[in-house]
């Protein structure tokens, strides 16, 4: 099998799945971390270890994360929670359309609770275009929200002139951060960024499904989207999960602990295959800075479902942003938002890798891109 879907998901690491094993065969952790007893006290110091672990990695202090389920629940919380909180900040919100469903669907529910979203356009390279944001905010905007990386073309955002264009033209305007893609693979410094709010998910850094985090800086006050018994310093109620927090912590740990050679190792095979693809015409719609794990392609004469089943013949998974229904064909709104042509956008598979692929499986799947490209007889 070759797994080239890993911004979609990722398969959880020995470290996690042996972190969880031992976690859940423990006699004295299961106890719930809000018990008054011996096992409580014990489950809430493994869980805040963790967090103190997470927030060393993330470079933040650990009152300023909050574990949710995933990092869909992370974009609902911090965007309704900071706009709720603070309206008399202002009602407008900026962002751009290439955002996560996570963030778009969020800030639709915005619009329908009486904000204006003004989205700023895209460049070619799938970066904000700096001159119409700045010319976007005034004071009556109060929140940003931008991806780091671009899960369908891995465009990495120029985070530091847009936070640098905040602290210019209207510094109360807060920014949410969507660093689902940019974790393990780009250094975060969450003291050093200049961003309010942020999200993650456990499932695309090999943890599990089920556990994600968002970022609160101290001193940015948001309302809670989950409301209960007031756990998590009455940000996100529910009982704490210590198994999902130490599955978070190891596989963060572990991102972090090879990065740059991680990195290198997936900049080649990015490398190649890109040099190998524009060999057989096929089209390179990631720019050409974009982070390496992702690498969007556009195969001449396939539509991006029929490329992708052939390549799962071959048990070569990756994904299509763009989906035939018997009705209508859907295109990546990502690349239409980057100006792509209809027609190669509809052609388009989205290959992304993690650090343990290799340059055999990248070799493997050009030899089956040319075993498809021959069946069919287009070459
Ligand atoms: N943001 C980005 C950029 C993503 O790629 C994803 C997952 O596809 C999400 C948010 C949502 O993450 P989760 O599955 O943890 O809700």
């Amino acid at each position: 099998m070759i797994y080239f879907d890993n911004s979609a998901t990722t398969r959880p690491i020995p470290e996690v799945i042996e972190a969880i094993r031992s976690n859940l065969s423990s006699e004295e952790l299961f106890g719930n971390p809000g018990s008054l007893h011996e096992l409580g006290t014990e489950a809430m110091k493994a869980y805040n270890e963790q967090l103190k672990r997470i927030a060393a990695v993330l470079h933040c202090y650990e009152n300023e994360l909050y574990f949710t389920s995933c990092a869909t629940e992370s974009a609902n919380t911090a965007i309704l929670g900071y706009l709720s909180r603070n309206r008399r900040n202002g009602n407008v919100v900026i962002s751009t359309k290439t955002e996560h469903k996570a963030t778009l669907e969020t800030l639709k529910r915005a619009e329908e609770l009486g904000f204006t979203i003004k989205y700023v356009e895209v460049n070619k390279d799938g970066k904000p275009n700096l001159q119409m944001l700045e010319e976007l905010i005034d004071d009556s905007v109060t929140l940003m929200c931008f991806t780091h990386v671009n899960n369908e073309t891995g465009s990495i955002l120029p985070l530091d002139e847009i936070v640098a264009l905040r602290n210019k033209k209207n510094r109360r305007i807060a920014i949410y951060l969507d660093m689902v893609q940019s974790v393990g693979k780009l250094a975060i410094d969450l003291k050093k960024m200049g961003i309010e709010m942020g999200s993650f998910s456990g499932h695309k850094i090999h943890s599990v499904k089920g556990i994600g985090l968002l970022y609160v800086k101290a001193g940015v006050n948001i309302n809670p989207y989950i409301v209960g018994g007031g756990q998590q310093n009455n940000m996100r109620s529910g009982t704490q999960s210590l198994v999902l927090a130490e599955a978070m912590r190891v596989a963060l740990e572990e991102a972090y602990k090879n990065m740059d050679e991680s990195h290198e190792s997936v900049s080649e095979i990015n490398q190649y295959l890109r040099n190998e693809l524009i060999k057989r015409e096929a089209v390179i719609l990631s720019p050409d800075d974009a982070l390496d794990y992702v690498l969007n392609v556009s195969f001449k004469g396939f539509e991006s479902e029929t490329m992708l089943h052939c390549l799962e013949k071959y048990k070569i998974y990756v994904s299509t942003v763009s989906a035939c229904s018997s009705k209508s064909k859907k295109v990546s709104y990502v690349l239409l938002e980057m100006k792509v042509d209809r027609k190669i956008a509809g052609n388009s598979i989205r290959l992304s890798f993690s650090r343990y692929n290799t340059m055999e499986e990248a070799q493997e799947f050009i030899r089956a891109v040319d075993e498809i490209y021959k069946l069919f007889a287009l070459h």
